[in-house]
């Protein structure tokens, strides 16, 4: 031991000194205080940070704290150390990636679930926690119309995970299982299939649950995977002698929101026992209202699902909502039963352990927060903001094509809308010119402070991403935004 270090000796030990409960409710006010001033004064505020790298941990000290510090310091640290380095999320004028949308019911629950301090490993550990949740995952089901056996109380069941990728790498280790119980091949001959538009962690969790091959599928001119080329993939796999294993549809791609036709790929899905998993990581919040669930025709037929709660139902990151077609599918894949988790309610298999559910063993109460949420807004609320966002987005959109200016590059079912600046004439050297004013349009607007967007690609060409979907954005933000983009634009 270094001379320096405090003296480990043994002898009479004490706890260390806590905040009294007086102080601990004084300064609970302060902390609720200063999350309200921040989002009273949030639109004074840049939405992007402008920090270089390596900024903020200049601010720093060195080394932990030996003695301990007053509360007041770590409270003022908040605006002197962190807010210049936030990009505001919650910033009204937040039109980049997707949203993280997340409101006052959803703050306060997940302040209950720390102070609770809950690790919901199995249902003895906790049993509020588990059947809390299991049952606004069946909630969910009745809100966005998904199938009625894909209740926990059914065959099927909902498990909140947190986030979309690990959802989708969960389904791709039990595809996985399935294809080697049925067939007994090692997973290195095992093909993945999903969209060539489809998010990243389908691939990334295809690479970790060890799958050999991954084919993207080609799309078509809505940017949808096409049914006839996954048939034909996997014909061609089969004749090789690789083993089809699964496919994953999106509804709501993350670069455009395209929409697979999940119908048509579950056709081919069942003619080949594929494992169908359906990724609406955004765009399932809109199943909330009946207009929008002509989309997912076709989802009872999926063997998985998942929406994310933390995009685009106002309740904060993280809280992703995955559903099984058939529990025992999943928990064969996952469960493992060490001598010290047993206990007589999950033996007799009268409870939910949702550690068999997932890939951590420890899990938090996030189902508060979507209670609260669920319970704060109502169904009417959600469909409020959902119907409100698309609308807006809709104008946004109906702005473009009345200027020449611009043109839009994709279908927008949903609250996203890509654009780009149009050339002026046909052949390479006018896109190419094209493509520099729609990245300086995205710049300038990203440096005026008052709204965010995401400058992207599409079939090599430069677009811009503006996702409506923060809780509080409203036509004053959608105005400030368009004026942004058309002073910038040429
Ligand atoms: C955002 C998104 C994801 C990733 O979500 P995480 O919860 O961050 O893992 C996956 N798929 C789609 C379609 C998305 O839009």
């Amino acid at each position: 031991m270094d001379a320096t270090e405090p003296n480990g000796s043994a002898g009479p030990t004490s706890p260390p000194p806590h905040m009294t409960p007086e102080e601990f409710r004084e300064h609970g006010r302060a902390v609720i205080d200063w999350i309200a001033d921040y989002w009273e004064r949030i639109e004074s505020l840049p939405v992007a940070s402008s920090v270089q790298p390596g900024d903020i941990r200049e601010l720093l000290p060195q080394s932990a704290p030996e003695e301990p510090e007053p509360f007041d310091d770590l409270l003022a640290d908040l605006d002197r150390v962190v807010v210049p380095g936030v990009t505001h999320w919650q910033h009204p004028g937040w039109f980049a990636y997707f949203p993280a949308n997340n409101s006052p019911p959803s703050v306060l629950a997940d302040t209950v679930s720390a102070g609770l301090g809950l690790i919901g490993l199995l249902w003895a550990a906790s049993p509020a926690l588990t059947e809390v949740e299991s049952h606004m995952l069946d909630w969910l089901v009745d809100l966005l119309d998904l199938p009625e056996h894909w209740k926990t109380t059914a065959s099927g069941g909902g498990v909140l995970q947190g986030s979309a990728s690990d959802a989708t790498h969960v389904a791709l280790v039990a595809a996985r299982h399935r294809a080697a119980e049925r067939g007994g091949q090692p997973a290195t001959q095992m093909v993945a299939y999903t969209s060539a538009q489809a998010h990243s962690s389908v691939e990334k969790g295809a690479n970790v649950a060890g799958f050999g091959t991954v084919r993207l599928i080609d799309t078509d001119e809505s940017l949808a995977m096409r049914p006839d080329a996954l048939a034909s993939a996997i014909e061609a796999d089969l004749a090789a002698g690789l083993v089809p294993a699964f496919v994953g549809s999106t509804i709501g791609t993350t670069g455009t929101t395209a929409v697979d036709p999940v119908q048509a790929i579950a056709d081919v899905a069942i003619k080949h026992s594929l494992w169908h998993h359906v990724d609406a990581a955004y765009a399932g919040t809109a199943m909330i209202c009946p207009e929008f669930r002509h989309h997912q025709d076709g989802v009872e037929l999926v063997d998985s699902y998942v929406f994310n709660p933390h995009k685009w139902m106002m309740v904060n990151f993280d809280c992703s909502a995955f559903f099984v077609a058939d529990k025992a599918a999943l928990t064969d894949a996952l469960s493992i039963d060490p001598p010290y988790l047993r206990n007589t309610q999950s033996d007799a298999g009268n409870v939910i352990d949702y550690r068999n559910w997932q890939v951590p063993l420890g899990r938090r109460f996030r189902a508060l927060k979507l209670w609260w949420v669920l319970r704060s807004y109502g169904a009417t609320g959600i469909r409020q903001m959902v119907r409100h966002h698309v609308t807006m987005a809709q104008e946004f959109a109906q702005r473009l094509r009345e200027d020449d200016r611009f043109e839009i590059v994709a279908p927008h079912p949903f609250s996203l809308v890509c654009f780009r600046c149009r050339a002026a004439a046909d052949g390479d050297a006018a896109a190419e010119a094209a493509d520099r004013a729609t990245d300086a349009v995205a710049a300038a607007v990203n440096d005026s402070g008052v709204a965010y967007l995401t400058p992207s690609k599409l079939d090599g060409r430069s677009i811009i991403r503006v996702a409506v979907g923060q809780s509080r954005t409203d036509r004053t933000q959608m105005d400030l935004l368009w004026k942004a983009i058309s002073e910038a634009a040429v």
